[in-house]
């Protein structure tokens, strides 16, 4: 199938790869033409692994293009996925602009019929309201269709290409039909295709994030609770796990959830259930819980030190999860801005998401090149996302580097009797 791909970002660039994979001809299109032109040379602007083979292999055997010219690709399209960024407006509400600008060009460029579909993850409404917008602009017969992604950052090549379950909100059957040939190759192992309507299909995404979102303040809460009774969360994490009602993903304790999608879309629901007139109470507390837990390790640090003023604290982690260079609403940012504001001196380690960083916080802090030179000196380690290569470092370089062997863990990775067993002073959440 002749395919275009709207927006050329974390979810378009995986989704245009994969499906060009899968013997697709697809375009990836994006309005950033310095993105594109260093696509086109091979350059690959985010890190997910094994995306850059992909891209390569995809390129080279010239089932996938780059452009920049939304017309070009659209005329040349049965199926266009638009994939651009639907950020946090100042009121919470998803921003639509870039999609309704995407949909009014992609209209214009039109020379007979379509199937648009929606990867971006927008408000439940939304597919009614571009078919009015597409309508205006074009006498062509076109469908839009809603097709929420449910890919993770680090791990989105393998979600895409395996996925969990594919959600099609059609109610056009030649698109469902379009749809499901597209997605039949990803869906042989047993994956099915849920068909429903367009409505149910937006508010599919937004309910699955803000139900992991809603397990991860949940957990994080029960760790606080453990720390003032001298409960051990992992135990009791365990207990639940065991619990086929409950499992056990996205049990895990730590310093707040973060990243593009989950602070995003917990407001965003929040906001167009109220301006429906219902008042979303969890979703609120999930919402306050997560702020505040970000704060969490440099409480600790507060209460440990009494002032943070002129201490060098060295970080272990910057992106808002492993194998991610992405640091939208990352923990690190809040907890960096807090050490700052309170004085402290910061240098810092992350295996990928340095650059991104250096665009974050400039000069303001250090960059390590490695993470035994992060430590270097410090009055303190904190380690903010769970990299695997923080999990067994050698303790005893560690030990010899660092002016106080003091570790606050904002993601549990370290063993409590074995790191203090190694000497260290070691502050965790919930043990
Ligand atoms: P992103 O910011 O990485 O990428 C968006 C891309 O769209 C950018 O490259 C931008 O230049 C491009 N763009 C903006 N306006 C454009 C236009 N008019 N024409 C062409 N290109 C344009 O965003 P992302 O993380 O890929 O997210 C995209 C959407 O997918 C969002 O709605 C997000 O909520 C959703 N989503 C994201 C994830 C994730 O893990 N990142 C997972 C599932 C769903």
């Amino acid at each position: 199938m002749k395919l275009a791909v709207i927006g050329t970002g974390y979810v378009g660039l995986v989704v245009g790869a994969c499906l060009a994979e899968n013997g697709n001809e697809v375009v990836c299109v994006d309005n950033d033409s310095k993105k594109i032109r260093g696509l086109k040379r091979g350059k690959i602007p985010i890190y997910e692994p094994g995306l850059n083979e992909l891209v390569d292999r995809n390129q080279e055997e010239q089932r996938l293009r780059f452009s920049t010219s939304l017309n070009r690709s659209v005329k040349n399209a049965q199926v266009i996925f638009i994939a651009v960024g639907t950020p946090e407006g100042e009121d919470g509400s998803a921003d639509l602009k870039y999609v309704t600008a995407v949909a009014r060009g992609l209209a214009r460029a039109m020379n007979g019929y379509k199937v648009v579909v929606i990867k971006s993850t927008v408000p439940v409404g939304t597919a009614a309201r571009l078919r009015e917008v597409i309508r205006r602009e074009t006498t062509y017969p076109f469908s839009v269709v809603s097709n929420p992604e449910f890919l993770k950052q680090g791990a989105a090549i393998d979600d895409f290409m395996r996925p969990d379950r594919v959600v099609v909100g059609a109610e056009d059957p030649r698109a469902v039909e379009l749809m499901q040939t597209l997605y039949a190759p990803f869906t042989r192992t047993g994956a099915p295709i849920q068909l429903m309507d367009c409505a149910s299909a937006e508010l599919c995404k937004y309910a699955s994030n803000a139900m992991l979102a809603t397990r991860v303040s949940f957990m994080n809460e029960i760790a606080n609770v453990c720390e003032l009774f001298g409960a051990d969360v992992d135990k009791v994490r365990h207990a639940m796990a065991s619990d086929r009602r409950i499992g056990p993903s996205f049990l895990f304790p730590g310093i707040g959830y973060g990243g593009s999608c989950f602070p995003k879309d917990v407001k965003a629901l929040i906001k167009f259930s109220r301006d429906e007139g219902y008042r979303y109470r969890i979703l609120e507390s999930v919402e306050s819980v997560n702020a505040s837990q970000k704060l969490r390790l440099v409480e600790k640090m507060q209460k440990h030190f009494n002032s943070l003023n002129g201490k060098t604290i060295g970080i272990w982690g910057l992106s808002f999860k492993p194998r991610t260079d992405d640091m939208r609403e990352a923990p690190a940012v809040v907890i960096i801005d807090a050490l700052l504001r309170k004085g402290a001196r910061v240098q810092a380690y992350d295996p990928e998401a340095e650059a991104t960083a250096r665009r974050i916080f400039g000069h303001k802090i250090n960059y390590a090149p490695h993470s035994y030179d992060a430590v270097k000196g410090v009055d303190a380690l904190a380690v903010l996302t769970e990299w695997n290569e923080f999990r067994e470092p050698d303790f005893a370089r560690m030990r010899s580097l660092m002016r106080h062997p003091v570790i606050f863990d904002g993601r549990n990775v370290f063993d409590v009797e074995h790191i203090r067993s190694e000497g260290f002073t070691y502050y965790s959440i919930g043990r």
